[in-house]
């Protein structure tokens, strides 16, 4: 099968986006621009094997900096005054020993896999293919200078939308025809296609794959990359982090656990006050936001955190994984030690850690507890560990 390539056409101003923002193709959607996202759907499609964008003479440094370099990624060529003259461009760049070509709007980053792939098929049955969604509104004619309005029969309308596929020598050669022979623009590539006499087939298209031409659309955007993840979109954002810890028992007269003084005839040692549970919850939830471990957050070399109450150091990650925009769902920690009996205390416990990480509903917050059967530093009372869970919710 021929390869196919796609032309990213991104030399637009964006005159509808209000003055001052500078072209939409290079806005933040998130940790990348609208163009990296756009390109982002094509080089990550197994059946696209080039990728050649079109951008403005003026845009090529903020091309550079907006742009991460992919092998399917060609290096730009510079578009013409029309949209038109842009495709031409682009596709003229293309080495004809290409099969197929796609035509895309850099503004309409969340183009999916599934829309790629059927027009793909659909140029494999030699036709021009572009995805399109029925008209859902009713839909009025109002020109200016008239008071009358009309009512259009919206049966058999459709909205095109891109990528718009074709065989490349074909495209190519109506494009040629088309700038030597016609002195309107084009406003898309099937168009072209139509007036040269090709057949044109529509595919299923899908709302979600809107173009950002106004502030509106640009928010509307924006809401929907909260849940991305390089490039895809997650339906909910949900992340899970663990954490383990161990300290030695030693002379004493009690144990602290999960924030909780509980009598014992022995005491953890450490450099804090050897809280394991709020230790292992502390890195469950550094965990979830990719923060490092407690250790690098308060270094045991450091005299500040010298017997320090652990209600600190997760009181430090709930803050953390609140600004990265998480909500907890859930903290669970299991405490794996002989003695002090954990039954007692596990109510006192679970308040406590409530009370840290500031949840109210007691079912989500949970404290486990096991032996180790006698065996192991554990099993001999040499020292007790703790092993935490914690869920974050982020985006919703
Ligand atoms: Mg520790």
């Amino acid at each position: 099968m021929s390869e196919n390539a796609v032309v990213i056409v991104a030399a637009g101003r964006g005159a509808r986006m209000g003055s001052g923002r500078g072209p939409k193709q290079y806005l933040m959607l998130g940790d990348r621009t609208v163009l990296q996202h756009t390109i982002s759907c094509f080089t990550q499609h197994r059946e696209i094997a080039s990728v050649q964008v079109v951008i403005h003479a003026d845009d090529r440094e903020v091309y550079d900096k907006a742009v991460a370099k992919h092998p399917k990624l060609l290096p730009p060529v510079i578009g013409g005054k029309t949209r038109q003259a842009s495709c031409k461009a682009g596709i003229d760049a293309l080495p004809s020993t290409l099969g197929t070509v796609l035509v895309h709007d850099g503004a309409r980053p969340f183009v999916s896999a599934a829309t790629i792939s059927g027009v793909i098929a659909g140029i494999a049955e030699h036709m021009c293919t572009l995805p399109a969604t029925a008209v859902a509104d009713t839909v009025k004619r109002s020109l200016p200078g008239q008071t009358k309005i009309e009512t259009v029969d919206r049966e058999g309308l459709y909205l095109a939308q891109t990528p718009q596929g074709f065989l490349l020598a074909e495209i190519k050669a109506a494009h040629e025809r088309a700038a030597l022979e016609i002195d309107r623009e084009f406003t898309d590539d099937a168009a072209i296609a139509e007036w040269a006499g090709m057949q044109v087939r529509l595919v299923q298209g899908d709302p979600g794959n809107f173009k950002i031409t106004t502030p509106s659309d640009l928010s509307t955007a924006q809401q929907r990359t909260s849940n991305m993840n390089d490039g895809r979109t997650l339906p909910i954002d949900v992340r899970t982090g663990t954490g383990y810890d161990t300290h030695i028992l030693g002379p004493g007269d009690g144990v602290i656990l999960c924030g909780v003084k509980i009598p014992h005839h022995q005491s953890l040692q450490g450099h804090s006050d050897a809280d394991v549970g709020l230790h292992a919850l502390t890195d469950a939830l550094l965990g979830t936001i990719g923060a490092g471990d407690i250790g690098s957050h308060f270094p045991p070399t450091d005299p500040e955190w010298k017997g320090a109450s652990s209600d600190r150091f997760l009181e430090h990650a709930v803050a953390l994984v609140a600004e990265a925009g998480g909500t907890i769902s859930n903290l669970d920690v299991t405490i794996i030690c002989e003695a002090p009996k954990i039954g007692p205390h596990r109510d006192a416990m679970r308040k406590e850690v409530a009370r840290i990480a500031g949840i109210e509903n007691l079912t989500r917050i949970s404290v486990k507890a096991t032996t180790n059967e006698k065996v192991g530093f554990i099993g001999r009372g040499e020292g007790i560990a703790a092993l935490a869970t914690a869920t974050v919710v982020f985006g919703s």
